[in-house]
Formats: C-alpha cells, sequence, structure tokens
C-alpha cells in the first residue's frame, strides 16, 4: 500500500513527476535525453553564485576554477546564453535501475513481487539500501544489542505528515555503553555526544551506506576493538542514516528519471519529464534558519537550491533541529562573532558526495567564525586521515547558506563539519564504492566524534 498512497499522493498534489518503472521506459528516456556534466568555469564566487541563481544544477564538486553543472543539450545551450562556456566532462550512463522487487504491500502494479526480500535486505543499484532497510537494520541492531543502541523516532517526513498511510518516520540510532540515563533526549546528558547525519540530499547514495557501515563497526566492535570500546564507554553516537526518506524513496524507485531526486518531495508541479532545471521539492540543506535564503540557493522553486518558502519551512529540518535541540545545550551566543567556548561539547558531521572536501563553518560566507582556528585544526587532522582538501565552502568550493553544519555550530556552538565524500569520483558510483568511501573516512569519524568531549580544546 505504500507505493500505491505515494503514487496517489503525487497524483492528488499535481504531480508532474514519471514513477512508472520499467525497462522499456528507461531505456527510452535514456536515449531521449543522454545526461552530462558539464565543466564551467567559475573562479569567483559571484560566477558560482550566478549559475546557481539562474537555476542552474551545481554538483557538488570542484577543480582548480572550474564547477560542474548537470544537465543535457539544452542545458548547454542555457549555459552559454548566460554567457558561460560549457565543456563536456563526463557522458553519464543512464539511471535506470530497477526498483527494489519488494514492497510493504505488493501493489497491482508489480504481482510478481514475492518472494519477498527481508526488509533488511531490500536494495536497488547493485546493493544501496533503501529506506526501509535502513530502518530495518536500525530496529535489528538494537534487538540484537539492548546494551549498546536505543532507536528513536524523531519525526515524520514531508508526505507523511501530509496523510499518515505515506511517508516515512524520520529515525535516529543513538549508540553507547548504556548506563541509566543514557541516550535520553535531554541536553544535560552526562557524555557528550557526537552526530552523523547521511543523505539529505537523496541522490548522494553512497553517504547512507557509509552510515550504515559505521553503525555496524561501532555495534559489532564493541569489546572486540579498543578504539571502538572506549568511544561507546565515554560517548553517545548518533546516526541519521536516511535525513531525507521522501526523496529517498524516489531515488531507489529509479527517479526523478533520468535526474535523480534532491530535494524533498514538498512542491511538486514542476515540469514533467523534468529536467535539469525542473526538479520538486526543497533543499533540506539550504533550509536552515542560518543566513537563510543569501547565498547558494535560488529562489525559483524547481531548481535544486531552492531554500523553501522560508527559514525552517520543511519538517524534516524542524525535526532534526529539534533532536538536536534536545541533545545538545545552546553553548555558543546570537552574534556571528560570538566564540563556542573551550568548555563546549560536542560534534557533528553530515556527508554529501562526491567533491572530496572537508568543510566547516561559515558556509554564507567567507568570513572566519570565532571558533575557525580550531575547526581548522580538525579539518586538516581530517585530511590526514581522508585525504580530501579542507576549508570553508566559500574557500574550495562555493559560499552556501541554510546549511546543517551552519546551523548546528550557529545555534548550539557544536564543532560542526560536512564531508564531501569522493564517491568514486562519481555521480553515481557502482555499490562497491560504498567501501572504498567508508574505509577512507572512517578514520575521521573515528577522529571527530572521539572530540565530542573537548572539540575546541587541543
Ligand atoms: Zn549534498
Amino acid at each position: 500500500m505504500r507505493r500505491r498512497h505515494f503514487l496517489a499522493t503525487l497524483v492528488a498534489a499535481g504531480a508532474a513527476v514519471t514513477l512508472v518503472a520499467g525497462p522499456q521506459v528507461s531505456k527510452a528516456t535514456a536515449e531521449s535525453n543522454q545526461l552530462y556534466i558539464y565543466r564551467v568555469s567559475a573562479a569567483t564566487d559571484s560566477a558560482a553564485q550566478r549559475l546557481v541563481n539562474e537555476g542552474f544544477d551545481v554538483l557538488e564538486n570542484r577543480s582548480g576554477t572550474s564547477l560542474f553543472v548537470l544537465g543535457d543539450d539544452a542545458t548547454a545551450t542555457k549555459l552559454k546564453a548566460a554567457g558561460f562556456a560549457p565543456a563536456i566532462a563526463e557522458r553519464l550512463k543512464p539511471t535506470g535501475w530497477q526498483p527494489p522487487s519488494t514492497r510493504l504491500v505488493p501493489d497491482a502494479a508489480t504481482p510478481a513481487a514475492a518472494p519477498a526480500a527481508a526488509p533488511i535486505d531490500e536494495t536497488y543499484y547493485g546493493g544501496y539500501h533503501t529506506v526501509r532497510a535502513q530502518y530495518a537494520h536500525l530496529d535489528k541492531v538494537a534487538a540484537d544489542r539492548p546494551n549498546l543502541a536505543t532507536v528513536v523516532d524523531y519525526g515524520d517526513s514531508y508526505l507523511k505528515t501530509r496523510d499518515p498511510a505515506t511517508g516515512y518516520d524520520l529515525k535516529a540510532l543513538c549508540l553507547t555503553r548504556k548506563q541509566s540515563g543514557d541516550c535520553a533526549l535531554t541536553p544535560s546528558a552526562r557524555k557528550p555526544r557526537f552526530l552523523l547525519m547521511t543523505q539529505i540530499h537523496a541522490r548522494e547514495i553512497v553517504t547512507g551506506d557509509i552510515s550504515w557501515r559505521f553503525i555496524d563497526h561501532l555495534a559489532n566492535g564493541y569489546g572486540a576493538n579498543a578504539q571502538v570500546t572506549a568511544l561507546l564507554d565515554s560517548t553517545e553516537v548518533w546516526v541519521v542514516p536516511i535525513v531525507n526518506p521522501d526523496g529517498v524513496d524516489l531515488v531507489q524507485q529509479g527517479g526523478n528519471r533520468p535526474y535523480l531526486q534532491r530535494k524533498n518531495l514538498n512542491g511538486i508541479g514542476c515540469a514533467n519529464p523534468p529536467t535539469s532545471t525542473s526538479q520538486p521539492g526543497v533543499d533540506l540543506n539550504r533550509n536552515t534558519s542560518t543566513r537563510w535564503g543569501t547565498s547558494g540557493v535560488s529562489s525559483s522553486q524547481c531548481s535544486q537550491t531552492y531554500p523553501g518558502a522560508g527559514p525552517d519551512s520543511e519538517p524534516e529540518t524542524r525535526a532534526i533541529e529539534r533532536l538536536f535541540r534536545q541533545l545538545y545545550a545552546d553553548q555558543r551566543g546570537p552574534n556571528d562573532s560570538d566564540a563556542a567556548p573551550a568548555t563546549t561539547r560536542g560534534a557533528m558531521i553530515s556527508i554529501h558526495s562526491y567533491a572530496g572536501m572537508n568543510l566547516f563553518p561559515w558556509g554564507w560566507s567567507t568570513k572566519h567564525s570565532a571558533n575557525d582556528a580550531a575547526l581548522r585544526v580538525m579539518a586538516a587532522q581530517m585530511s590526514q586521515y581522508n585525504g580530501y582538501r579542507y576549508g570553508q565552502p566559500g574557500e574550495i568550493l562555493y559560499n552556501a547558506s541554510g546549511t546543517s553544519d551552519d546551523w548546528s555550530y550557529g545555534e548550539l556552538g557544536i564543532a560542526s563539519f560536512t564531508i564531501e565524500v569522493a564517491s568514486c569520483g562519481s555521480f553515481t558510483p557502482a555499490y562497491s564504492c560504498t567501501s572504498t568511501d567508508f574505509a577512507k573516512n572512517l578514520p575521521a569519524l573515528m577522529y571527530v566524534a572521539g572530540k565530542a568531549k573537548a572539540p575546541y580544546q587541543p
């Protein structure tokens, strides 16, 4: 019923998205609408902002003075008309993977869905775990290791807020050697906290499975691996594997074919079939109240960086901000120039793809935060582990406002980072790349988690 309701919701809302799955459809779409990644010279932030403002799908990658734009032949024409000189950097393979064969209840369109895989085994595109599999995984870890793991339902996705029969719960896992009072939703917790969040951008598919592997590394390593044991004895590790489950649901079904859904699903009615500059939803990593709507955003509601109707307008944004406020005390003053004190506890990482970068606040400006020195030292250490470049977004990528890490640092003072994993240099890497990216980034995750007790002290 989930899928039928999901489709019905889209249709009822005037959906302009094609969700029909099948080899004929994907083949035809792929042939008639070849996608490219264009390399575009944008040496200055004003050029980057102009690309975004004009609604182009600017990817999270930079090479020297070049940025990268996803699109088709029409996109190249528009780029030229806007004064840019696009060069083809990559011709993308069709992304028409088949949707998972199982459903909560097989619907009329897929009567032969049985035998159903167990929910935890449900995958797409060669192994990527679906939302349902991710949630089954959280439940299994908590059931297998009740002394270590607790599942928390922290809210509802946009679709679920509209109709409880659709959409998803929003779920987190708390991992620690549990003692009385641990994993409680109060900022006065005994242990410091580290939070990892992934797949806020649905199409950054490698990131959710990094959370999966991180959870297994911790849950299976307790008592066997000294570093893991020490971490879970002293710290609460929170993992939100899928920040944007509605968007991931669409991605795992193969949509928004031939593009891939980045945003949540609030706001449907963009062009059908979708184009690179016409995608439904709100960019959840532009939607927070920190300098909302000021940089790296497009006011066009069908662009990939549409920040929403207002700050914190989206249920997914409000829910994760509420979770953060339940986990961390506000330890920083309200002014841009206020420093979080040396006694600050708490750290977070949000993982995106696919540049190979360790980023830290501020993202809305190249102005340094008052904790810049300590954040920069931590980012440099992360780079020692994963080999990525490090800096503020405006220093090595482009400015962006309303992001998760600007919000968690700005509102609460906790040490906050975005890792753009390298994703094997691919927009849609093969599943085997999750092993590569996890291995490369695990030491950086363990390092920042280990600093949660006092991130601004040497
Ligand atoms: Zn992203």
